[in-house]
């Protein structure tokens, strides 16, 4: 908690004139996160913290931009600056850090795919969560309280049966469980509800962690790599010659760079389209919503397909809730009132004894969905341009890995061997990855 404090005085105390502190304090920053430093800050009354991320001056040109500052490009940028030495990088972002899909999601973190490609990736994303509070010195709040997905009849349990054992033998945890595990498990729940629970299967690595601490501590770890986070920088045309990106327009001018790759999220296709190429992507919005806080009684997340809807409790008490896309296109970041009234009805199917509690807060996102489900990274049409998007519903939980591969494809301009069959040619080639079932309930 003093910890929470801590940042929120930390941002609030951000202003340009801090800048140069914090930059004499960005190299040391990452290791400046210790007991004795929140002890003395505690001490302070919390007012000394610096700010955690520099916010520069735009240069002229740049080795590397990433447009988009959500999880993904700031992972990109991080593993880029980290691991293949690249100094000269930026990152811009049309409204504020973390402010898109980042900010917006359930923060359901699993690996419990069908294919061995999908696994492969989920599960090195997971891996990477399970050490990134220690190698971002940055408390993201990993949680591995399991997931838990409800079959409802007996054909759907056959089927969980079949993707458990697939899952498994990815090398990937998953355990089936029966009605009595379940209520073991998440005692509040009503398994004689209209669509009974026959059992389900659960994946004890699985998860939530805090998704504002992982766009920070990614910013916060960039940053002090000599990273530029430009915010309020809203990207508006690719410059090119000779078929090869030679830099952006910006709202805030033109800026050079040698390779450029974005991570837009509900923007794909705009940002594909102002680079003269299109992309299979069609966009929607996904909402959330949260109950007002109680005490914790439910340390497990819950998914039903079936009634579409999935639940955790978050560490402030408030039931996280989420369910299916609204059912047409839009660019609206709020979300319509049928799908928040199927959403809550679903929980209340299942968890009856919440059915007096408050809604406190509602919102969506904008989600690029393909048609596979399976995200859109690699190469593009134009040299030097790299694309990481397509994310849909289930994003978050791919942004470590997701960055590491990124920052290894755009270093070496060929895809990291866990993507290659990400690209966009698998739209010509017929080779998708269906991952509409584990994709199925957003999350
Ligand atoms: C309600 C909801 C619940 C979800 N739940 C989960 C979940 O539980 N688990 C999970 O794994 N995933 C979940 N997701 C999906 C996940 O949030 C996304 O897939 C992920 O956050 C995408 O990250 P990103 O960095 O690509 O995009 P974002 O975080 O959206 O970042 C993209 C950034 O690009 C910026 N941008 C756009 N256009 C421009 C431009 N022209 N110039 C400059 N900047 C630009 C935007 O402002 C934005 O900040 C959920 C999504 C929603 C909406």
């Amino acid at each position: 908690m003093k910890h929470r404090i801590g940042l929120a005085e930390a941002v609030r105390l951000r202003s340009p004139g801090d800048d140069n502190i914090v930059f004499r304090y960005g190299t040391v920053l990452l290791k400046g996160y210790s007991f004795l430093s929140l002890a003395r800050q505690a001490l302070t009354g919390h007012k000394g913290w610096p700010v955690i991320w520099r916010s520069p001056e735009v240069k002229k040109s740049y080795d590397v931009i990433i447009i988009g500052a959500g999880g993904h490009g700031l992972a990109t940028a991080y593993y880029l600056a980290k691991n293949h030495a690249v100094k000269n990088i930026a990152v811009l972002e049309k409204g504020w850090l973390g402010g898109g899909n980042t900010g917006r999601n359930t923060q359901v973190t699993r690996s419990n795919y069908y294919w061995p490609q999908s696994a492969a990736f989920f599960d090195h994303s997971l891996k990477l969560y399970e050490g990134l509070g220690r190698s971002l010195n940055f408390n993201v709040m990993l949680s591995q309280r399991g997931i838990l997905n409800l079959a409802h009849n007996a054909y759907e349990l056959e089927g969980m049966r079949r993707w458990a054992n697939a899952i498994k033998i990815n090398a990937i945890d998953a355990e089936v469980l029966t009605p009595i595990d379940i209520k073991k498990l998440v005692p509040l729940i009503d398994l004689d509800c209209r669509f009974p629970v026959h059992g389900g299967f659960i994946q004890r690595r699985g998860g939530i962690s805090r998704h504002d601490a992982v766009a920070w501590g990614y910013a916060r770890a960039a940053s002090a790599l000599g990273v530029d986070i430009i915010q309020q920088c809203e990207v508006t045309g690719f410059n090119t010659a000779s078929g090869r990106v030679t830099g952006v327009n910006t709202t805030r001018g033109t800026i050079g760079a040698d390779k450029i790759s974005f991570a837009v999220a509900g923007h794909t296709s705009h940002l594909a389209k102002m680079a003269g190429f299109r992309v299979p992507v069609t966009s929607m919005q996904l909402q959330a919503m949260v109950s007002e806080p109680i005490k914790p009684c439910l340390d497990t997340v819950v998914v039903s397909t079936a009634i579409h809807m999935y639940v955790s409790q978050s560490d402030r008490g408030e039931l996280v809730i989420g369910g299916g896309a609204d059912v047409y296109n839009s660019y609206a970041q709020r979300g319509g009132i049928p799908v928040l009234q199927e959403n809550v009805a679903a929980l209340l199917e299942l968890f009856p004894v919440f059915s007096r509690l408050r809604l406190m807060r509602q919102w969506a996102g904008i989600t690029d969905i393909t048609p596979d489900t399976t995200p859109l990274m690699g190469l593009t049409p134009v040299q030097n341009l790299y694309i990481s998007g397509g994310w849909g519903t289930g994003g978050y939980k791919a942004i470590p890995a997701g960055g590491d591969t990124m920052a290894y494809t755009i270093a070496n301009d060929k895809p990291h061997p866990l993507i290659e069959d990400f690209g966009l040619e698998r739209f010509k080639s017929g080779a998708l990855i269906d991952e509409g079932a584990a994709s199925g309930v957003a999350h």
